[in-house]
């Protein structure tokens, strides 16, 4: 390792995230990253890596795309105000009025804010004002984000854990299921319904197609707010410019829209939340109230610049069509190299949101084990080793967060032909390299036995 990165090294374990540094070590995940361009990423020793994860989809122009670079620059060379907390801010006017032309129908407020846990807790607040009503409903595997309000209406037991108690009212219905979601509905206790279109660290889950228009329609019925959270989701990654707007659900018409991550072009942190006036006037809507919701930095103007640029590129490259061919390509090319893998049960997604699921667990190879070591393999360690491999051979990925058993592709929307094909022929070899669970268990424990004798270190 360079002088430099053994520094990198060092003073983030010592300051910023000790045990994430150990935890690196176990497997051999250790690379520090110094650059990225494009859809590369760079290590610390000149190594190359497309990047599938592009933080978890926070890169719709793969990495320091020059026109954002651009419009940051002349961000700065404008010498602007960067806040709006004394008057109108020029950079999130227009950013509100780009995301409300793309959006349509009568999400015509933006919230601004700061990522995706703030753009979701705005979502939940204003829910909350403008109905009067305590509850939250939300769904079983879903990730809203990290902050106490957003952990409410997530039903991950580990990461909610140290936190309890949560807020009170929240329950949790399953993805996709119209009926329990009409039960839980008609209570009317329910300030807001809040779901992602597609489960994105839940493991890239589709609903049955409609499901959205007809969780709308419910919502409408009960009066609950539909709050989308598009994090993930929203600005093409799905081959739409909204989830909720691609077939199947144009008849969605939902009260709340969160965006974050894309929505800084992969350098800038910046969220929105996009609502229907009518709820927005009864949340905030008075002169008393109009300060309920904000922060310090929310829609600052490098943040906007950042948006508007990604926006403009977005449009300018196509990158929508894009995502909807390249995924394509990408997803059936993968099921069809990976096709009759004994360790692959599904691969699917949508756009370039992409998931191969592992499985089955009953694998000639795993049924030998005893059933909680069978657990452990097929749902926490396969999904690691794969992505571990996938590393060393020059490509990042990684599983969904909350489903280990998912190997979750998000790659930048400028993704090429070329890509694609490296995309699939890499992840190929690596999985050609693990059709037997044995040999996969041996080389893990013989990797982490090594790596133990080094007391974890990083690499
Ligand atoms: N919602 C969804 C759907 C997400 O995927 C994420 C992040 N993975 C969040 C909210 C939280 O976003 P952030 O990490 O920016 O707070």
């Amino acid at each position: 390792m360079t002088p430099d990165a053994r520094e990198t090294v060092d003073a983030y374990a010592r300051h910023v995230n000790p045990a994430f540094m150990r935890l690196l070590g176990v497997l051999g995940y250790g690379r520090v990253f110094t650059r990225a361009e494009g859809n590369h990423v760079f290590d610390a020793e000149g190594r190359r890596y497309l990047d599938l994860l592009a933080a978890f989809g926070a890169c719709p122009l793969g990495h320091n795309h020059p026109a954002l670079r651009a419009a940051l620059l002349a961000c700065f060379d404008a010498s602007p105000l960067f806040f709006s907390h004394v008057g109108p801010s020029p950079s999130a006017a227009r950013c509100a009025q780009m995301l409300v032309e793309r959006a349509g129908g009568d999400l015509s407020i933006c919230l601004f804010s700061n990522g995706g846990a703030e753009a979701v807790e705005a979502g939940l607040k204003l829910a909350r004002a403008a109905t009067g009503r305590p509850g939250f409903l939300s769904c079983h595997g879903a990730y809203h984000g990290l902050g106490l309000g957003t952990l409410s209406v997530m039903d991950d037991t580990r990461l909610r854990g140290p936190f309890e108690p949560l807020l009170p009212g929240c329950e949790t219905v399953r993805f996709g299921d119209v009926a329990a979601l009409d039960a839980a509905l008609r209570t009317k206790r329910h300030a807001a319904f809040v779901v992602e279109p597609i489960l994105g660290e839940g493991g890239a889950v589709l609903p049955p197609p409609g499901y959205l228009a007809e969780a709308g329609a419910l919502c409408r019925k009960y009066g609950t707010l539909l709050v989308l959270d598009e994090v993930q989701t929203g600005l093409g990654r799905t081959g739409a410019m909204f989830a909720f707007q691609g077939a199947g659900d144009e008849r969605c018409t939902p009260d709340v829209v969160c965006l974050a991550k894309a929505l800084g072009g992969g350098a800038l942190p910046i969220g929105a939340t996009l609502v229907r006036p009518e709820w927005h006037r009864k949340a905030y809507g008075t002169m008393d109230r109009f300060d309920l919701h904000g922060a310090t930095f929310a829609g600052n103007a490098l943040s906007c610049a950042a948006a508007c640029a990604t926006l403009s590129v977005i449009d300018a490259e196509g990158l929508v069509a894009a995502a909807a061919r390249r995924g394509e390509a990408l997803r059936d090319g993968l099921a069809q190299r990976l096709a009759g893998h004994p360790l692959v049960r599904e691969v699917r997604g949508r756009g370039l949101m992409i998931g191969v699921e592992l499985g089955p667990v009953d694998a000639a190879g795993l049924a030998r084990l005893a059933a909680p070591l069978r657990a452990v393999v097929s749902e926490k360690l396969l999904g690691q080793w794969i992505a571990l491999r996938l590393l060393e051979s020059g490509v990042i990925a990684q599983p969904a967060s909350q489903a280990w058993d998912v190997l979750k592709l998000t790659p930048p929307l400028t993704l090429t032909d070329t890509d694609v094909v490296t995309a699939i022929d890499t992840l190929g070899q690596v999985f050609d390299a693990c059709r037997d669970v044995s040999s996969v268990l041996a080389a893990a424990a013989a990797r982490i036995g090594r790596n133990a004798l080094r007391g974890f270190a990083f690499p």
